[in-house]
């Protein structure tokens, strides 16, 4: 009976073992297969970045605040002189009155919210590909920043007229801009105010004057036409060429707030592409460490 209880006791104890055993090895492979299953650290780089933009509630106030700025401005750029935009700083002041106003806003990050594309590159674990963002704007199901429509609506009901420049780009000079097609298709199930009239969305590439990303010459082109009173964006390029910004940064940056307004983007951008240069892959990674600034220099 004695030997039996033992045996017993023994199978208990040995089964016990094997359990633990078993468990052990179980969180082991789990906790190797976990790490392995981390995404590459490129598509990590922007984690961040597309996180603060689709949850937080700082992202939305900062965006509600560009745009309550700006519409509370609005009396003001409408009853003084002048223009918002470097290209008509020369333009003789008797034609600027005739003229009428008009509001020229850059579209991605700015009144379209493309954190979706990008929150795929994180998940994915990839660099930024041409073929993702193509495919990602025939889908025409970008949202809106937050204060945007409502800014639009009081640009509209005080008389002024909307441009849109972005860089979205096409992809040959002809008629045929199958991104054009797809970012109007995108604007009018948003509503937007112009957004049936062609002429109001200057694309890249649409003609071959605006083959750069510089968006100077479509500038320009509604320079020519009306009076632009504000200027809004998420990139200094939505504003003036980088180039001609650096060296008159104490004249220009007095803009903001006053009749330019900037969106926050820290997903991609010029500045990005400033600091990267021409740059790609671990190259580029290499020289955004080198530019880290880890004691107060300026
Ligand atoms: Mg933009």
């Amino acid at each position: 009976m004695i030997e039996r209880v033992s045996m017993r006791l023994n199978i208990f104890v040995l089964s016990l073992f094997l359990s633990f055993l078993c468990v052990t090895v179980a969180l082991e492979v789990s906790a190797q297969s976990n790490t392995t299953q981390f995404p590459p650290v490129k598509g990590r780089e922007t984690l961040n970045a597309v996180l603060w933009m689709q949850t937080s509630a700082e992202y939305r106030a900062n965006a509600l605040q560009a745009y309550r700025s700006a519409t509370a401005q609005l009396p003001s750029l409408l009853a003084k002189s002048g223009s918002a935009a470097f290209e008509q700083a020369t333009t003789d002041a008797k034609i600027l009155a005739r003229l009428p106003p008009a509001i020229i806003l850059d579209l991605d990050e700015t009144v379209l919210d493309n954190s979706y594309p990008q929150a795929r590159i994180v998940q994915d674990g990839a660099d930024f590909e041409e073929v993702v963002w193509g495919r990602w704007m025939q889908e025409a199901t970008a949202t809106l920043i937050p204060g945007a429509r409502e800014f639009l609506q009081a640009a509209v009901e005080a008389g002024i007229n909307i441009f849109y420049i972005s860089n979205r780009s096409c992809s040959s000079l002809s008629d045929n801009c199958i991104t054009k097609a797809a970012t109007l298709r995108n604007l009018i199930k948003l509503k937007l105010p112009f957004a049936e009239a062609p002429d109001h969305v200057l694309l890249r590439n649409e003609r071959p004057e605006w083959a750069t990303r510089s968006k100077s010459a479509r500038r320009a082109w509604v320079a020519e036409r009306y009076r632009i009173v504000a200027l809004v964006g998420d990139d200094l390029q939505d504003f003036v060429d980088r180039d001609i910004y650096e060296p008159r940064r104490a004249e220009l940056e007095t803009r903001f707030g006053v009749s330019w307004f900037i969106l926050p983007n820290a997903m991609y951008g010029s500045w990005d592409r400033a600091l990267t240069e021409s740059k790609s892959g671990n190259e580029a990674l290499s020289q955004k460490y080198q530019q880290l600034q880890t004691s107060p220099t300026r």
